[in-house]
């Protein structure tokens, strides 16, 4: 598979500052030392709690925020190092659809002219092609041509994030980051997003990053899944690998709390014990070690490395260093 993006050694550190002085009481380790691959025409879905550092890593994948270290390379090339004309490429070529579409979307403009800036801005198309692809657009996200006279605020929530995947898919790009696209929406408006989201992703090629807060709803749209825990990627792998054999303790408890559909199956809830240790002061070793009914003496010193297990599926955790150390032997 072709690769579209290179993230590696990943690092984004916000600095605590407080006092008149406004003196530096350390750092927020949001995402520390992620990498990962993105392959074309994929949909990698990224979850974890909240503060684990999907969104940020998200966020730097779109060049919303510079990291701290590591690099980020899309087709190739680094996209710190673009000449200008690279970067307004790039811009065009990332797009991000974000998780509350009401706050992303300008309250003062219509949606016809939502949809339409990022084409002007790109110099796509101007004049009557223009608003003939605007109303291509809302037809692709299953609106109507006399939405675009109408402002945010008259629309459901539904509704609005259509317009954010509208805005998105506007100027034809190769990458959309979904952040959390449907966590603010209805159950039933849900499936309905995910949809639509699948079928652009065949008609316009497009290649995604899907951002969850919970495993049950990239379930069906992923074709790998990567877990993040407290700013690390703890898990990675393809989609039905990783729901059928999950390896890592948290990525089996994330799996025990999806609610099975058939009243009579029995299945064990793993409940994590106390709450996410603070980003500001990570535990030292695994930093899943403190919430782990599995954690032996050296999850508490030594942090484990990204092993590959098997074929595309890779784990940080100190139980399978010391299986692949015996199968070694
Ligand atoms: Fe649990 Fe140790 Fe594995 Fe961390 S490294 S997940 S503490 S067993």
């Amino acid at each position: 598979m072709e690769v579209l993006m290179e993230v590696k050694n990943l690092k984004k550190y916000f600095p605590m500052q407080s006092g008149f002085l406004s003196s530096n009481k350390g750092y927020v380790k949001a995402v520390d030392d992620v990498s990962f691959n993105i392959y074309k025409g994929e949909t990698l879905g990224l979850v974890g709690e909240s503060g684990c550092g999907k969104s940020t890593t998200g966020r730097m994948l779109v060049n919303l925020l510079n990291p701290t270290e590591g690099d980020v390379l899309f087709e190739g090339k680094d996209i710190r190092e673009l000449c200008k004309k690279d970067k307004k490429n790039l811009s065009k070529n990332i797009q991000i659809i974000f998780q509350d579409p009401y706050a992303s979307l300008n309250p003062r403009m219509t949606i016809g002219d939502i949809i339409a800036e990022p084409m002007k801005i790109n110099k796509i198309v101007d004049g009557k092609e223009l608003e003939k692809r605007v109303l291509k657009l809302l037809n692709y996200v299953g609106l109507a041509s006399y939405h675009k006279d109408r402002y945010p605020h008259e629309f459901s929530g539904g509704q609005r994030q259509r317009v954010g995947i509208a805005r998105a898919i506007s100027v034809d790009p190769k990458l959309i980051v979904c952040d959390e696209p449907v966590s603010a929406l209805d159950v039933s408006i849900q499936a309905q997003v995910l949809n639509l989201l699948h079928d652009l992703q065949k008609e316009f090629d497009l290649t995604y990053l899907f951002i969850a807060h919970g495993l049950n709803v990239v379930k069906h749209v992923s074709n790998r899944v990567g877990v993040m825990y407290l700013g690390k990627l703890v898990e990675i792998a393809n989609d039905n690998c990783l729901y059928s054999d999950p390896k890592h303790p948290y990525t089996q408890a994330l799996l025990s709390a999806i609610p099975v559909p058939n009243p009579r199956a029995k299945k064990e809830r793993i409940i994590l014990k106390g709450d996410v240790p603070s980003p500001l002061n990570p535990p030292t070793g695994c930093r899943f070690h403190t919430r782990c009914s599995k954690c032996m003496d050296i999850c508490k010193l030594e942090e484990p490395k990204m092993v590959e297990i098997e074929g595309k599926h890779s784990v940080a955790c100190h139980l399978y260093d010391a299986s692949m150390a015996v199968e070694n032997n």
